[in-house]
């Protein structure tokens, strides 16, 4: 039913970019076989997933949406989709994407466009935009995307999906070729909240191979799904709800929140006084990491090598010039020059700091709320190609997912109205592992 479901939809869409058919038709009559012989259904048994490009998976091609590893067949499987094949879910294929996972239209994919399924001259978000328009279009039950600065809630957002980025830590990045290893989560895109727990369970845990894993027991995400929100003290923060947000999506946070009023729960504004310095540090910061991130993409080790080099030095130049795309390239200049020696001090240690205070921002509120709610974009989907020569205003549409990002915490997000007939989505914003706060209020609202 997913092929065929593919075969309808993902001209328009575009959503893949590599199919797993014969690998998923086998896995399937597996999965039958050991039922036949008795066998437990796993967690996720028999579910059709789809996989963020970026994602690395053992003979099928990971790609990054980029020209540079348009020909990488990984030798191995990314620990997450261990775990996927652990609980029986079966792979449908590899979901397009932002090259790198950079950017948040999805327009910076080097093989095409993502569509949003809702009205297709819109884009779907980014850079999760395959993950998101692929369960919006009913081609998977879920899938999996990475979240840098927004990338699984604003594409989610801007599809009507539920889009989850835990905690920093909580989720193996070993395989997810990375970005900014000091941001990157990988996260679950799903049709409602039920569904986000149940794959946020399959996927969160301690790993030995990922350096920064968190070793934290792994509570029960389902069971907190109780409906029942009486007395959870929600912080709105007025820099989320005041200039810059489309009134339209002012007003759909609003009414979500009149709902959160009406089963018991209570809100008041609150302040994140750091938030306007996000976007700039960020940048700086997940920018510096991918300079360094992609060093390892020199023509010799992985992917497209370039032809007739004259030397080793120009067959690094050539294939990286040949391989990176234009918005790839941008973050790998200003990351170099934030490095470079007699500019750290001036920029990339004067952004960790700042990122220090926007997660103190987050701690103090968090010292008397136990979540944080606000929209997930500024704005609904914007038309193919409207911001595509303005790369600031793009950077500009994840104001209130980054600092989240920057902060660590857990933020889902769920869809809560429509303007103009596309999505609009409430992003509900945790402490640090606490999914299941998340979660249940997500659950309770949607
Ligand atoms: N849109 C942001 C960027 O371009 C976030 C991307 C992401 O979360 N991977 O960096």
């Amino acid at each position: 039913a997913s092929y065929t479901r593919i075969g309808q939809t993902d001209e328009a869409v575009q959503a893949f970019l590599t199919l797993n058919e014969e690998g998923a038709r086998q896995a399937a009559s597996e999965l039958d076989k050991q039922l036949q012989e008795g066998g437990e259904r796993g967690l996720l048994f028999g579910l059709p997933a789809g996989i963020k490009d970026n994602i690395v998976t053992e003979k099928l091609l990971t790609t990054c949406a980029s020209q540079f590893l348009r020909n990488y067949d990984p030798i191995y499987d990314a620990t997450v989709v261990k775990k996927l094949k652990a609980a029986q879910s079966v792979t449908i294929g590899k979901l397009n994407m932002d090259e790198f996972a950079m950017g948040g239209s999805n327009e910076n994919s080097s093989f095409s466009p993502v569509r949003n399924p809702w009205n297709t001259e819109y884009v779907p978000g980014g850079s999760s935009g395959g993950s998101a328009a692929s369960v919006a279009a009913g081609q998977v039950y879920f899938s999996l995307g990475s979240d840098t600065g927004g990338s699984i809630r604003q594409p989610a957002a801007y599809c009507g999906v539920v889009g989850l980025k835990p905690t920093y830590g909580l989720v193996s990045r070993f395989g997810l070729v990375a970005f900014a290893s000091s941001l990157d989560q990988i996260g679950p895109i799903t049709k409602n909240v039920e569904d986000s727990a149940y794959v946020l369970q399959a996927i969160a845990g301690y790993d030995n191979m990922d350096s920064t894993s968190a070793n934290v027991e792994i509570p029960d995400y389902t069971s907190a799904l109780t409906g029942d929100v009486k007395g959870l003290r929600i912080g709105v923060p007025k820099e989320y709800i005041g200039e810059g947000i489309d009134p339209k999506v002012k007003e759909a946070v609003l009414a979500a929140l009149k709902v959160y009023e009406s089963l018991g729960a209570t809100w008041e504004e609150v302040s994140l006084p750091h938030t306007e310095y996000a976007v700039a540090t960020y940048y700086l910061l997940a920018s510096s990491e991918a300079s360094s991130n992609l060093a390892r993409f020199d023509g010799v080790r992985y992917g497209v090598r370039a032809d007739n080099p004259d030397n080793l030095i120009d067959l690094y130049h050539k294939s990286r010039s040949q391989g990176f795309g234009s918005e790839v390239k941008r973050r790998i200049m200003l990351g170099t020059y934030a490095l470079s020696s007699g500019y750290y001090d001036a920029y990339y240690l004067k952004a960790q700091k700042v990122r220090t205070l926007i997660k103190q921002d987050f701690d103090q509120v968090f010292e008397n709320y136990d979540l944080i709610i606000g929209p997930t974009a500024p704005t609904p989907a914007f038309k193919l190609g409207a911001q595509v020569n303005d790369p600031l205003t793009m950077y500009l549409n994840d104001i209130v997912t980054i600092p989240v990002s920057l902060a660590g915490v857990p933020a889902i997000s769920v869809p809560c109205g429509f303007a103009d007939g596309l999505p609009i989505g409430l992003q509900i914003i945790g402490k640090a592992f606490d999914e299941r706060t998340v979660l249940r209020a997500a659950h309770a609202y949607e």
